[in-house]
């Protein structure tokens, strides 16, 4: 069977998770936290098939005896998921959805989990009910085997109601499993905090996602490229390739031409073709100009570490380099940051990026 929650990278994360359930050590508490597209639902999974699994090979889940596939396909009855709802209604309600969405895409994160719901504009959480159904399922007796596994994932959302899991999480019930994930440690209760084990889930490696994003593209200028904008973080590779708004570099060297040119009538033709992007494109294109322009501060410093852009990008950011100072490579930096909250907030593109560009090109003293 396609298991979709094979951990991509992450080789000393795996390799720890089965020293620590081998010798007995695995914490009743862990905190996995990192960006969700660095895979950490996939390493819950892995951490539940280690207790599960029935048939391990060499000490490691064999991926194919019943438990480990009831729990790949997330039907184990000792594993419980839990995730934000909105309303009323509590995970269980919503298990049909969140089991579809994720087993799709291990990667899913909040938006794309809420939108997915068509829940308008809800704020998603995790609430009282919810809590109390993890109280009481701990309490019962597990239905196969020892191990039960509770899984919260975005923890974030728990808010105050968090509280009513303390105890439980502090002295679990024998053979239960707690396993929060998150994506900063800074929204957790700390009262939650101080109880969990943190395993901190790093990016994925480069390699990796070039190796993914070939698999995906076959294409391996493109796969370089798309590997180093993703960041470690397989979800932005997928939105890449998903909305085919990779080669963000053309573009982006093509605002700085026109500001660098000055000239209206450009600039504006510039903005209504962006304008005309999706928000995500829009966001992926600043993005990409962030990652860019620190690279060109590189090239700026001389610095002796490699500059991670793709070959004919670097030719063209060389040339670039040249035309502007180092200040005013910070000064597009700011200004970039200070659209990528805007994007976020709706604003509307077309005269937010027209003001961009003019404030550009009026720094580079071509207006
Ligand atoms: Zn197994």
């Amino acid at each position: 069977m396609k298991n979709n929650f094979n951990i991509i990278g992450q080789p000393s994360i795996q390799h720890q998770i089965i020293e620590m359930v081998e010798h007995d050590r695995l914490p009743h508490a862990i905190l996995l936290n990192g960006k969700l597209g660095y895979g950490g639902f996939s390493v819950a999974i892995f951490i539940a098939q280690q207790l599960f699994c029935k048939e391990k090979i060499e000490n490691k889940a064999c991926g194919k005896c019943n438990s480990c596939l009831k729990a790949i396909k997330l039907i184990h009855p000792d594993l419980h998921l839990t995730f934000p709802t909105f309303g009323k209604s509590t995970s269980e309600d919503m298990l049909k959805d969140f089991r579809e969405q994720i087993s799709e895409n291990p990667y899913l994160d909040m938006n794309l989990w809420m939108t997915g719901l068509d829940s308008g504009n809800k704020q998603g959480n995790i609430n009282k009910n919810e809590c109390l159904n993890i109280s009481k399922k701990a309490s019962l007796k597990s239905f196969e085997g020892n191990e039960k596994v509770f899984i919260i994932w975005q923890a974030e959302y728990l808010g105050k109601e968090g509280n009513r899991l303390l105890k439980l999480i502090e002295e679990p019930p024998a053979h239960c499993h707690f396993i929060l994930i998150s994506e900063s440690t800074k929204l957790i209760l700390n009262t939650i905090l101080s109880r969990c084990q943190i395993i901190n889930i790093p990016p994925v490696q480069e390699k990796d996602i070039y190796e993914l994003a070939l698999s995906k593209t076959n294409d391996d200028e493109l796969s370089q490229e798309l590997s180093y904008i993703a960041n470690g973080n397989i979800q932005t590779l997928q939105q890449l390739i998903e909305n085919g708004s990779f080669g963000q570099a053309e573009l982006f060297l093509e605002w700085m031409g026109v500001c660098y040119l000055g000239k209206i009538p450009k600039i504006l033709d510039w903005t209504d073709r962006f304008a005309k992007l999706s928000r995500e494109s829009k966001k992926q294109f600043l993005d990409y100009g962030l990652y860019f322009l620190r690279e060109l501060l590189m090239i700026k410093a001389h610095s002796k570490s490699p500059i991670r852009l793709p070959a004919s990008d670097l030719q063209r950011a060389a040339k670039f380099a040249k035309l502007v100072s180092v200040e005013m490579v910070f000064y597009i930096i700011e200004l970039v940051e200070e659209s990528i909250g805007f994007v976020e907030r709706n604003a509307n593109d077309k005269i937010l990026f027209f003001s961009d560009s003019l404030k550009i090109a009026t720094q580079m003293k071509r207006l």
